[in-house]
């Protein structure tokens, strides 16, 4: 039997040699460790795929972490939504679920296990000093006067610490290490500082908090994690992630960097995401603009498009940006096979069809989906009054527009060949407001027995029957492949047309049981998905994407 193919890449190579050597016991364990201060976006669920993907295909395990050691940013709601969405991606963490708040106590130990090895001590620099003295990357730093207190001074200074007796960034616990280190990390960096601040867990138990960079390489340790996996910006810190583990001489997972998933015309970083939310660039964490998980699952993305793509992009050590149209392919293929494909007009002109009789009703057969026959088919309301697109007739039609215009003859799609015989316009405006037609009886079911050609297919609802629906399209949140690249802003390329709300759109009757989150097709628009927002009110559809076929080239070209 051939084995499927699996994905390769440097990391799946680093491990597979690890479990070859017996390193860690053949274990593979890993983590994702995000910190509680924003929803989770799409670059998370690169590193959500990568470890729990990894933890799945090695037979090993992986966790989720709350990186909660600053109390100040992290907030209950954040958690929440991060169990959600890793949830949602379709992964499980099982028993697994830990905080690093949860291990204050232990890093506490070890700290002052440092201590007593000479290895930290209580500094009384303030934050600008330390910065200071730490010196460049031309210049060496400088050794704090603090330095050298003794190991009794340091333990009763720390402890001090820890029961409060000191205000707000008076002192530091610091990592004695090597001020002209080559690399700034080792340059005794901070492992704690004083906060007097409400934790969302640990609550005023703690007025002290570690820095990330010793609490992740501890929460690790005490875990077990195997493959500390995390972005290239870590790759400095690598040194003081093996220091202090090596010094406290406990279980030594291994830090792996990666490349971060960088988008093109959008912003992946919770600081940025936070601020177009809180200035209000948008309606919240899950506007269907947003890159967030929450605001890719409302737009209507599928999560298994989400992984496909993820596995496409693949992990690599260097540095790129992907365009966001491979995102979008993805999302394409997954609901092209699986959206049932509907009619839904989104800017109505009125069509009467002045030889078809009055009151009559045909139902007509529809195809749910040419990709699945097995999604079957259903009936779709024929009448005198119909809709159709506004943007599908043209009074003086140019060169290359084949759809309806006076005395021509189109296809309406399951239904009729109909021909525009008169115009009715607005006596004030002079637009267009209704249209005209015969219809030929022999063409029912959309084709002609003589074979005569007509060079468009529309879309169309019967207008008694339509359901009146608000349809919210969306364009790209910036305007600018790298928002802020040139004026070194990301806001001023926020896009002023990235929302466009059309209020009085009509669907096929079939939608009236539609649910806040299920797929279509609108024929000829793109894939939709509906709303929260459309619950007890007249239904809300997002525009997931476009189709994105040659017909929006054509449309483009006519403007
Ligand atoms: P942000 O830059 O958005 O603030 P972060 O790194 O501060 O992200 P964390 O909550 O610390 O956010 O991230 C959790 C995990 O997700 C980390 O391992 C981090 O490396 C990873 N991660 C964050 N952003 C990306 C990205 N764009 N691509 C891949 N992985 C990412
Ligand atoms: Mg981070």
């Amino acid at each position: 039997m051939v084995e499927p193919s699996k994905p390769v890449d440097f990391i799946r190579e680093i491990i597979t040699e690890d479990i070859k050597n017996n390193k860690y016991e053949s274990r593979v364990h890993t983590r994702f460790p995000p910190e509680p201060n924003g929803y989770l976006h799409i670059g998370h669920a690169k590193s959500i795929c990568l470890n729990f993907g990894i933890a799945n295909e090695f037979k090993g395990l992986c966790n989720l972490r709350f990186d909660d050691t600053n109390p100040i940013k992290e907030e209950i709601e954040y958690v929440e939504s991060i169990k959600e969405d890793v949830r949602w991606l379709g992964f499980d963490w099982e028993d697994r679920l830990f905080y690093a708040s949860d291990y204050f106590e232990q890093m506490y130990r070890y700290a002052a296990q440092l201590i007593k090895m000479g290895k930290a001590y209580v500094c009384d620099l303030s934050a600008d000093e330390i910065r200071e003295y730490r010196g460049t990357l031309y210049k060496p730093g400088k050794d704090s006067p603090y330095r050298n207190r003794s190991v009794e001074e340091n333990l009763d200074l720390f402890e001090r610490l820890r029961k409060g007796e000191f205000p707000d960034g008076s002192r530091t616990l610091r990592a004695k290490i090597d001020m002209s280190s080559g690399n700034i990390n080792m340059r005794d960096p901070v492992m704690y500082r004083i906060l007097h601040s409400e934790h969302h867990r640990t609550g005023n138990k703690w007025c002290i908090y570690p820095m990330y960079d010793y609490a992740h390489c501890i929460s690790d340790s005490i875990e077990g994690i195997t493959h500390s996996i995390c972005t290239l910006e870590f790759e400095d810190h690598r040194p003081l992630y093996d220091w202090f583990l090596d010094q406290l001489n406990v279980f030594h997972p291994q830090q792996i960097e990666f490349a971060r998933l960088n988008l093109s015309y959008t912003v992946l970083s919770k600081r940025r995401l936070i601020q177009l939310v809180q200035e209000g660039h948008v309606r919240g964490w899950d506007d269907p603009r947003m890159p967030t998980i929450s605001g890719l699952r409302r737009r209507g993305y599928a999560p298994g498009a989400i992984r496909n793509f993820c596995e496409r992009i693949g992990v690599a050590k260097r540095d790129s940006l992907v365009d966001i149209e491979l995102l979008e392919y993805y999302i394409r293929e997954d609901l092209n096979k699986r959206a049932p494909r509907v009619m839904a007009v989104l800017r109505p002109l009125k069509v009467v069809i002045i030889n078809y009789p009055e009151n009559q009703v045909e139902e007509l057969e529809a195809i749910n989906n040419p990709e699945d026959p097995g999604m079957g088919t259903r009936k779709v309301p024929f009448s005198r009054v119909i809709y159709i697109e506004h943007d599908d007739f043209r009074e003086d039609p140019p060169k290359q527009f084949f759809r309806l215009a006076p005395g021509r003859e189109v296809r309406l799609r399951y239904a009729y060949y109909i021909t525009c015989v008169g115009i009715v316009k607005d006596e004030k405006t002079g637009e267009v407001v209704e249209l005209h037609c015969t219809y030929d009886p022999k063409t029912r079911g959309g084709d002609s027995p003589d074979r005569r050609k007509v060079k468009a297919t529309l879309h169309w609802v019967s207008a008694p029957h339509s359901i009146e629906a608000e349809v919210r399209l969306y364009a790209h949140l910036f305007t600018k492949p790298i928002p802020g690249e040139e004026s070194g802003d990301f806001k001023t390329d926020l896009n002023p047309k990235s929302l466009e709300i059309l209020k009085s759109c009509c669907v096929e009757p079939c939608l009236a049981d539609a649910k806040p989150g299920d797929r279509y097709q609108f024929e000829r628009q793109g894939y939709f998905c509906v709303d929260p927002d459309s619950i007890d009110k007249k239904p809300v559809f997002n525009r997931t994407v476009t189709l994105k076929d040659t017909w929006a080239k054509i449309e483009k070209s006519l403007k």
